[in-house]
């Protein structure tokens, strides 16, 4: 078992399948360019080996399939269905939602349970200027068509000042009467972010959040699981919500984050850009596989902070959100 002081183990994959993304948020993409797939992606059969091979030396439960955009992958279709029988405590999946529709049969019949979808806004044009492509109603159907399928749902949302603050009450409504779960995420200070003056223009706190909620809602904090990247508040008889409190309320003590980028490089830390290359390990057999990577957890471990999310130059689009 690889533990570091701290008692952190890597117990969570986060596996971007492509780079790629049919949006360009202005938070995660600097120059409006929908993003093309990083050079030498893994195949999704690499793909489901390296989760494997994770799975046995480090003890991995839960994978979250991301990306870069992993609905927009051919790989997608060929990977889920491989990862539902490999008998994790739990599979999931963040998209932008706009293939949904397209996919949801697949994602329905593969046995999908818990699928995260990011929606910033409910007013198309904002959206169209924060997403910098794709169409609100589009997104909104697929919702629809993942609640019809009885799977449980998290919409993730960035607050941004002057920007979607004023989304934060209609998308909790909008969220609370499907019985979705939102999580705020607050915005993070990484890639172009790193250093901007718009970083501190935008940020929009935990504090902010809650006090805005608390002008429509009466709420009370409730647990969240050790590891859990979110505070979670439940509002009685109506639902609950979360923040993903990044800069506020660090997590890095709990985090048993790792996560695999789409051509093989494994990070230990969303806020180190330090990288382990797994493609070698691929090339061997199981047994001499295992020995290397557990080499090469040991050192990722050792990547990430002690205490507080300080940000990184790293893209989110190529290390999986
Ligand atoms: N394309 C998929 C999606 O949109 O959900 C998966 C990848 S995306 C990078 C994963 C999550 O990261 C999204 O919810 C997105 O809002 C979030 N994200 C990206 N950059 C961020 C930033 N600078 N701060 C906070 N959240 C960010």
């Amino acid at each position: 078992m690889i533990v570091d002081h701290l008692g952190r183990q890597f117990r969570n994959l986060r596996l971007s399948l492509t780079a790629a993304c049919n949006y360009a948020c202005t938070y995660c993409v600097p120059d409006g360019k929908r993003l093309l797939p990083a050079n030498a992606e893994l195949e999704a059969e690499e793909m489901v080996r390296a989760v494997q091979l994770l799975i046995d030396t480090a003890g991995i439960e839960k994978l979250r399939i991301t990306g870069g955009e992993p609905l927009l992958t051919p790989k997608f279709d060929a990977l889920l269905p491989a990862v539902m029988q490999m008998g994790l405590e739990d599979v999931s999946v963040t998209t932008n939602g706009q293939l949904l529709p397209r996919k949801a049969k697949l994602i329905v019949e593969a046995g999908l349970q818990r699928i995260n979808i990011s929606l910033d806004t409910l007013n198309a044009e904002h959206f169209r200027e924060i997403a910098r492509s794709g169409d609100l109603e589009t997104v909104l159907k697929g919702i629809e068509l993942m609640l019809d399928a009885g799977l449980k749902i998290k919409v993730n949302m960035v607050p941004m000042r002057h920007k979607n603050d004023d989304q934060i009450l209609p998308l909790l409504d909008y969220c609370l009467e499907r019985g979705i779960e939102l999580r705020f995420i607050e915005l993070m200070n990484m890639g172009h972010l790193q250093g901007n003056a718009l970083f501190e223009v935008q940020f929009f706190s935990m504090q902010e959040i809650l006090d805005l909620i608390a002008t429509r809602y009466e709420f009370a904090r409730t647990d969240a699981p050790f590891d859990s990247t979110a505070a979670r508040f439940e509002i009685p008889g109506a639902g609950v919500f979360g923040i993903i409190a990044n800069e506020s309320e660090p997590f890095c003590r709990t985090c048993s984050r790792l996560r695999l980028s789409s051509n093989g490089k494994l990070y230990g830390c969303l806020s180190n850009a330090r990288s382990h290359d797994m493609n070698e390990v691929l090339q061997l057999p199981d047994a001499l596989a295992m020995v290397k990577l557990q080499k090469m957890l040991s050192s990722a471990l050792g990547d990430k902070q002690l205490a507080s999310f300080s940000g990184e130059v790293t893209v989110m689009k190529f290390i999986g959100g």
